[in-house]
């Protein structure tokens, strides 16, 4: 099951929470400064064990204080005019967070708009790969529930629209 919904993504009741992290893992602002506000200074100290994550890649940590049990690290691309690989590592980014949350179990996956705010890539652009990845993961995957949690209305209704233009 694949929907659109509007809210705070670090509020998500999901089994994996995906955060728009950065290649450090140390924390940031936007989506990240939230997941890690409610999840505690743990989450944090478990990230800074890790290394840091390469672009288009994702890490998991623990939920903490999250209703989520899992968080996945992903780290998108940030815009440069997209001659750079940004459509294909965004692309990554969303592959491998839905197979790391299908390695650990998880029934339920909470999607923020991976690199659409800080990181500047064009929303729509950003939106059509999200629903286009998850679309295919969920041919080999069906069970599993995806979320796409968006900030404010008008990534909703972009969102809204692609998923209705599926249908
Ligand atoms: P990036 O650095 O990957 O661009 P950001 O966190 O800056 O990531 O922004 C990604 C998207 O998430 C933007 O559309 C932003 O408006 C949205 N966003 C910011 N805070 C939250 C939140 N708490 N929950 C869900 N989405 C959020």
């Amino acid at each position: 099951m694949l929907r659109a919904v509007s809210g705070d993504i670090a509020q998500e009741g999901v089994d994996v929470i995906v955060n728009a992290a950065n290649t450090t893992l140390l924390g940031g602002g936007g989506v990240d400064g939230a997941i890690h506000r409610a999840a505690g200074p743990a989450l944090l100290e478990e990230c800074r064990a890790l290394g840091g994550c390469p672009t288009g890649q994702a890490k998991v940590t623990k939920g903490h204080r999250l209703g989520a049990r899992w968080v996945v690290h992903a780290v998108g691309p940030v815009w440069k005019g997209g001659a750079r690989g940004e459509d294909e590592l965004l692309a990554c980014c969303y592959r491998n967070a839905l197979r790391l949350a299908l390695e650990l179990g998880a029934k339920s996956v909470a999607f923020p708009a991976i690199s659409t705010g800080a990181y500047a890539f064009p929303p729509d652009r950003a939106a059509a790969i999200a629903v286009r990845e998850v679309r295919d993961f969920l041919q080999v995957a069906g069970e599993l529930e995806v979320r796409f949690v968006c900030f404010d209305a008008e990534t909703l209704g972009i969102y809204e629209r692609l998923l209705q233009a599926w249908e």
